[in-house]
């Protein structure tokens, strides 16, 4: 049978008069590869369906939190539990003490937790507390490094390694993008010198450890270490955006993996199991500065939302269930990336690999990629055939060169072979579209 997405086209075009682009984040618009975007309607297991009766095994996991798996049966049937009692009442409940005590337990570094509803309100909030502890104004990220959507992070590089940023998005003034300093990922000695020139108004270096935003990145032996140096030197704190991470790469997340302690740790998507959460936390003395303990004013209304923190609490529980739950959802994901490697060098394609635990992701180059000026080599149109072809084998990635991927543990066998066998038809025809196009 052909592959249709006739309803979910309708449904696209009826989406876009209320919504605009039809979608409400960016990425689920399909633009970067072109097409019309799968309307979904439900999820099981390893399995996403959408609304033209088509079905795929999903990779994307709702951009990260769903690790394991769709509608796992015991989330769900706490979560049946936990809407008759009532679904938000602005008012302290057990679960919030529970899920903040898994938190501080998996992230040691996190001796005080504060839940808020996205990762955007997390990082948002952890920049306004740096600066309230340091007393000091500027802000680092990395280029490719995404943080949220808020004014402060979304700031690209100015012209030249250590200039102040300007806006990445019109209504983002001048004067707030002037306060973040952007530079290379990977790049220890543009780090230093932007401390060099700015080091004593530096507040905060935010960074995903494992930047799974422009692809998946892996950091360089040492550079974790090193920028913890740096920022602990002058004074700065540093702020892990383990917002992917955390949950994800190991139970403690990137710390733990590369035994780094940051100041702050900003959270998000695995702890909130497919419910809107977003956690920041660090050592107590700073975070004591945050309302009501402290000054530094930080709210919400559906903050610690009881539905959200039940699948929070039962995602948790059910990994810390499961013995060795990181090492083998990450030998099943070497075992898929192994297979879609060999696929692509039977056509003679010597493309990047990358995996981190059950995050993975291929550069379509063959040049290293370490940081966003070399994953923007990759070969845009090439992975956009790819992509197509995978989706209409029934394989849902994320619709981007530059995303990451991600395993689950509903993912089986049978699903890893199939996907390993539709990247070689997928292969053919990149390849084809190299001969037509390029000799
Ligand atoms: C997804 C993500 C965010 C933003 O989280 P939202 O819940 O979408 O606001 C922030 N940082 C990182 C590293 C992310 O991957």
């Amino acid at each position: 049978m052909a592959f249709k997405l006739d309803k979910s086209a309708m449904a696209f075009a009826e989406a876009k008069r209320y919504i605009p682009g039809g979608v409400n984040s960016p990425v689920r618009s399909f633009r970067g590869v072109g097409g019309t975007p799968p309307f979904i309607a439900k999820a099981l297991g390893s399995r996403l369906y959408d609304i033209d009766g088509n079905e795929y095994i999903d990779y994307v996991g709702s951009w990260g939190p769903m690790i394991l798996g769709h509608a796992h049966p015991e989330v769900t049937g706490e979560l049946a539990e936990a809407i008759n009692k009532g679904t938000s009442y602005g008012a302290p409940t057990l679960l919030e003490t529970e899920l903040a005590r898994l938190v501080t337990e998996a992230f040691p570094s996190m001796e005080l937790v504060r839940m808020v509803n996205s990762g955007t309100e997390a990082t948002m909030s952890a920049l306004r507390l740096a600066r309230a502890y340091t007393k000091r104004n500027k802000i680092v990220k990395f280029a490719g490094c995404y943080h949220g959507h808020h004014d402060s992070l979304l700031v690209k590089a100015g012209s030249g390694a250590t200039t102040l940023g300007v806006p990445d998005s019109p209504g983002v003034p001048d004067s707030i993008a002037g306060h973040t300093i952007t530079v290379e990922y990977n790049d220890i000695n543009a780090l230093a010198a932007v401390f060099e020139r700015y080091g004593e108004d530096i507040a905060a270096v935010i960074i995903e450890p494992v930047p799974g935003n422009m692809g998946l990145i892996l950091p360089q032996p040492e550079y974790l270490a090193k920028v913890s140096s740096l920022t602990e030197s002058y004074g700065t704190l540093l702020i892990f955006d383990e917002v992917m991470s955390g949950f994800r790469v190991a139970y403690g997340g990137a710390q733990e993996l590369y035994g780094i302690t940051p100041d702050l740790t900003c959270l998000g998507k695995v702890i909130g199991g497919g419910l809107p959460v977003g956690a920041y936390g660090g050592a107590k003395d700073i975070m004591e500065l945050v309302a009501p303990a402290g000054p530094v004013y930080q709210a919400g209304t559906l903050s610690g939302n009881p539905l959200a923190m039940t699948a929070g609490i039962a995602t948790l529980r059910l990994i810390s269930e499961v013995p060795d739950f990181y090492e083998k959802i990450g030998a099943k994901t070497a075992a898929l990336c192994a297979g879609i490697q060999a696929q692509a060098q039977a056509f003679g394609f010597s493309f990047q690999f990358h995996q981190v635990g059950s995050m993975f992701c291929t550069f379509f180059t063959d040049q290293p990629v370490y940081d966003y000026i070399s994953a923007k080599r990759s070969d845009v149109a090439a992975f956009n055939i790819f992509f197509h072809a995978m989706l209409e084998q029934g394989v849902y990635l994320g619709p981007s060169q530059f995303e990451a991927a991600f395993m689950s543990d509903a993912h089986t066998g049978a699903d890893i072979d199939a996907t390993i066998a539709a990247s070689g038809k997928a292969f053919a025809k990149v390849a084809e579209f190299y001969r037509k196009n390029k000799h």
